[in-house]
């Protein structure tokens, strides 16, 4: 069987691209190689999204659930857990190559977001062996921290975000390196306003606990201090790993994100690229640019498979 678009990535830009794809009645996959949901799920899943329109505020992983079902319930073959390995070009078609089998196609729209992505660590003592025992690099569900003392590593939206939502059922502390947290005047103002304990110009020094954590070590103005912790939330960056698009004959930009033209395209034809992978002067990453680019490149690519006599 061939589809009309297999669709790489399962974030906010190839779910789109999915419900635009069947509402143009494409056969359609989309492959992700972990979970649907991308960043939402994967990242931040606790943390509120208060720019997607249409919702004053959804957390991520219900934004992620709607996305989800809608593309769904539309008839989208979805396979999780299968990374795709490879585009090839075939005789009149493009074979997608994965780790479980090889997909034949007429277009492709590459939406991997970040590529495989890890959490930034501090590599201080007790961070890896404590993980999974009070060291998480996301909030747990509200429901399993209520009581708990919570400390939250990290100065940007997510951070404060995250510490927001703890502080409604937990005693929370946020501690930044800086002086000024990196995050909206909003979402500053929010924290301002909470109950959240604030740490600045701290450095983080080590993570403390024999079977579980019990607190956390910062140096602030040359003195070492100890805050007891039974959560430690570590939310300082993320490292992307984008070498899969190099194997794939794809042209990139100089930061090493896919080069498109204003519709999408990409050097290969028939494939389309959208979302956090794309670059291009002006862009900026977000979910709304993710879906917007997901519109045009699904476009595109039904006018490119379908040509249809307007186009
Ligand atoms: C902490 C944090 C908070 C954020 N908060 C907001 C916010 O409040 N509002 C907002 O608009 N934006 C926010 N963003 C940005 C937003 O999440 C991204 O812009 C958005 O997720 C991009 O969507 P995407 O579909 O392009 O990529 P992603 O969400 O990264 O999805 C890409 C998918 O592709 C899959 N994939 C990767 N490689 C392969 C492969 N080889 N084969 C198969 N699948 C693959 C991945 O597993 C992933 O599921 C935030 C980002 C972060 C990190």
């Amino acid at each position: 069987m061939t589809y009309d678009v297999v669709i790489i990535g399962a974030g906010p830009a190839g779910l789109t691209a999915g419900i635009y794809a069947r509402t143009k009645m494409m056969k359609t996959l989309i492959i992700d190689s972990g979970r649907v949901g991308g960043q939402l799920v994967s990242l931040y899943p606790e943390k509120g999204v208060h720019n997607y329109p249409g919702f004053e505020t959804i957390q991520a992983r219900k934004l992620s659930d709607k996305l989800y079902a809608q593309a769904e319930s539309l008839e989208c073959d979805i396979k999780e857990y299968e990374k795709v390995e490879d585009i090839i070009n075939g005789d009149q078609e493009l074979l997608v190559k994965t780790t479980k089998d090889t997909y034949h196609a007429k277009s492709v729209v590459i939406a991997i977001g970040m590529g495989s992505f890890k959490p930034r660590k501090f590599g201080v003592p007790g961070e890896t062996e404590l993980e999974g025992k009070g060291v998480s690099f996301l909030l747990p569900p509200k429901e399993q921290i209520v009581g708990k003392k919570v400390v939250m590593c990290g100065g940007g939206n997510s951070a404060i975000d995250m510490a927001l939502v703890a502080d409604s059922v937990t005693d929370t502390t946020i501690i930044h390196r800086r002086a000024d947290f990196r995050a909206d005047e909003a979402t500053v103002k929010q924290l301002k306003e909470s109950n959240i304990t604030t740490v600045m110009n701290a450095n983080v020094k080590s993570i403390n606990g024999t079977d579980h954590v019990e607190s956390i070590t910062v140096e602030q103005d040359g003195q070492e201090k100890t805050i007891p912790a039974d959560l430690v939330v570590i939310n300082i960056g993320i490292s992307a790993d984008l070498d899969d698009l190099k194997k794939w004959g794809i042209k990139l930009t100089d930061d090493g994100l896919v080069d498109v033209k204003f519709d999408m395209s990409t050097n290969r034809p028939g494939v389309f690229a959208c979302g956090d992978v794309v670059s291009y002067p002006g862009k900026f990453k977000q979910i709304t640019t993710a879906t917007g680019e997901a519109t045009t490149a699904i476009l595109m690519a039904h006018m490119f498979v379908k040509k249809p006599y307007w186009a």
